[in-house]
């Protein structure tokens, strides 16, 4: 199974195998313990490393690198880090979508207690790749204009703006807190 699947042509959205025989490179996504191909390419199968990755034969694939700004999707929120959607590279969109890794030392300028304070699932993030090194990108919110873009209620998931210093939901008016960008508001530049 793996050697057939080694130097194979695959396209986006292909079923490479499961995460019980290896783990997703670059150019591949993992969905529930299934890895498909992200990108149209030939599939490279790592056995030592038990890996497979997809290489693009025409151009550098996009993928996020150390030093690249970065939009996200929230996904998933524990208690000191939060899983990212990376959808925008560097202007560029990524379909499907890659996942990063926020931690929360990385996450404000600020001293913070709980990712929760940070962001939130569904809000939507600027950031900038700091680690590639390991399967999943590491990302951080530090510097200027990083954080949360756009912001949605944990109660009802209506849009949170802010008013003052005050960050309200505009259908509930449940008060929340983020870690928000320089830009975020009305004005702020989301990716449609
Ligand atoms: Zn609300």
């Amino acid at each position: 199974m793996i050697k057939k699947l080694d130097g194979q042509f695959v396209v986006p959205g292909e079923k490479l195998g499961v995460v019980e025989e290896f783990m997703p490179g670059r150019g591949t996504v993992e969905v529930n313990g299934t890895v498909y191909s992200s990108q149209t390419g030939v599939a490279a199968v790592d056995s030592n490393r038990h890996i497979v990755s997809v290489k693009t034969s025409a151009g550098p694939p996009v993928v996020p690198e150390e030093g690249s700004t970065i939009i996200g999707v929230v996904e998933k929120v524990q208690e000191k880090m939060a899983i990212v959607n990376i959808v925008v590279v560097d202007g560029h969109k990524l379909q499907p979508p890659f996942t990063g890794m926020l931690h929360i030392s990385n996450s404000s300028p600020r001293f913070e207690r709980f990712m929760g304070d940070v962001c939130k699932p569904n809000d939507i993030i600027r950031g900038k790749v700091i680690d590639v090194s390991q399967r999943i990108p590491k990302l951080t919110t530090v510097g200027r204009d990083m954080g949360v873009i756009k912001a949605y209620c944990s109660r009802c998931g209506g849009e949170l703006v802010l008013s003052g210093r005050i960050l309200r939901c505009t259908l509930c008016l449940n008060v929340e807190r983020r870690r928000l960008a320089d830009d975020f508001g009305p004005g702020g530049n989301v990716p449609s």
